[in-house]
């Protein structure tokens, strides 16, 4: 089996369990980003795919070989940390050429490789610049060229792009993911920021308190979230009750043709607001905030609290009374927990 191929994979620390049984399959030439809240596991499931952490149980393979007893050095993988690890009182040359030089690669080699890997980072004729010299992203690139002078198999980055500001953030999100492209080396990224996943990665890994809550590309993680963890932590989404009535499931007052009771999840451009009385749910708007291309309402349903975003031209004031619907085929329903175990 080709790729990067996880199977039960655990560390424990004394009483904490960072990763938690962790099956994952990643294939060649892919870009997948482990994404989750701080603490979930995603930096040491990283860790133990570089080397830099044993587990506890289970194996890592790639390319069908076992890499689990299999030192750092000797597993082929190029990786850039947030704190990048760059040598200050080397060159930006001497950066990048590093790896080659401890690998004994000669000197007009290793000078013909890093003006490559200058040219491949956007970043032509610097090679003898201080590391001081640069800013925050030209840093970021030689971190970049460094982790792939030697051309490894699988290359690893631990929230590169954390410390740049915001709008640089967003370039160099797009950049690496057409490096990667251009490369079709399989990279795996450990972000805590949704937007960047969704920017970047072929396949989101959703963790939380190490274990995956789903993998999937991310319009399915938005659009068909597993859990309504995911449902929550990817955007921005209203997490509504279904209640009996009756014996009939109901959304926000009216039946949903669900068959259960449980939790939907309806996300705030999937809330329609029209003028009061055009349609049967009525709502209070409590807030309102205008975002550019659309409007931001928070609305109460009786116990309820809803987010909405409504076309820029809907300009509700707070103490209105709106009219809401959502759009049904948006909702996605999980099942209620079974609190005494009855059978679903
Ligand atoms: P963050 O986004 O904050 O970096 P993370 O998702 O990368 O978080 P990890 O760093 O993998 O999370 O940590 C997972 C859990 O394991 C945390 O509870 C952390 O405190 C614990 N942990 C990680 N490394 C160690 C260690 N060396 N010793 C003890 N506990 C550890």
């Amino acid at each position: 089996m080709s790729g990067l191929s996880i199977t039960h994979l655990s560390r424990r620390f004394d009483t904490v369990t960072a990763v938690d049984d962790v099956n994952l399959e990643v294939e060649p030439g892919s870009f997948v980003c482990l994404l989750g809240p701080s603490g979930c596991g995603k930096t040491t499931l990283l860790r133990m795919i570089a080397g830099l952490e044993t587990p506890s149980e289970g194996s890592i393979r790639f390319d069908g070989q076992d890499l689990t007893g299999l030192p750092v050095h000797r597993r082929d993988i190029g990786m850039v940390f947030q704190s990048l690890a760059l040598f200050p009182h080397l060159s930006v040359g001497d950066n990048i050429a590093y790896p080659l030089a401890i690998r004994g690669v000669g000197r007009a080699d290793r000078d013909r490789r890093v003006e490559e890997l200058l040219d491949m980072v956007r970043l032509p004729g610097v090679a003898g610049r201080a590391i001081t010299q640069l800013s925050g992203g030209q840093r970021q690139r030689v971190a970049i060229a460094r982790a792939l002078a030697v051309s490894p198999r699988l290359f690893l980055l631990d929230e590169p792009l954390s410390a740049l500001d915001a709008k640089l953030r967003e370039a160099m999100q797009v950049e690496l993911r057409q490096l990667q492209q251009r490369l079709g080396i399989t990279t795996i990224v450990v972000t805590h920021d949704q937007r960047e996943a969704m920017t970047m990665a072929d396949r989101i890994v959703v963790m939380q308190a190490g274990r995956i809550q789903q993998a999937a590309p991310p319009v399915d993680v938005y659009r068909r979230p597993a859990t309504p963890f995911v449902a929550d932590f990817i955007g921005q989404t209203n997490l509504i009750e279904v209640t009996l009535r009756d014996g009939v499931p109901h959304l926000l007052g009216q039946p949903c043709g669900e068959h259960r009771p449980g939790t939907a999840s309806v996300r705030p451009e999937d809330v329609i607001v029209q003028p009061a009385g055009t349609a049967p749910i009525q709502a209070e708007v409590v807030f309102v905030r205008d975002i550019g291309s659309s409007v931001e309402l928070h609305l109460t349903v009786g116990a309820e609290r809803l987010v909405a975003l409504a076309p820029a031209g809907l300009h509700p004031a707070v103490g209105d009374s709106v009219a809401v619907s959502v759009r049904a085929e948006a909702v996605t329903y999980f099942p209620a927990k079974l609190a005494f175990g009855a059978p679903a």
